[in-house]
């Protein structure tokens, strides 16, 4: 059967704490917390979002 490791991960703005960004990942093929520069309409500039759950 499909469906594997997906789960679902919020990515938020570390300037503002705001959660901005949702999106699935395979936990087997990232298992780290990822790190990425974003857009954040609140701060209305990219900043770093980080993984949480
Ligand atoms: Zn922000």
């Amino acid at each position: 059967m499909a469906g594997g490791n997906r789960i679902k991960v919020i990515m938020a703005c570390q300037e503002c704490k705001d959660r901005n960004y949702n999106y699935t990942k395979n936990k087997r093929s990232h298992p780290d917390r990822m790190e990425l520069n974003k857009f954040c309409p609140k701060c209305n500039s990219h900043t770093l979002h980080k993984e949480s759950r």
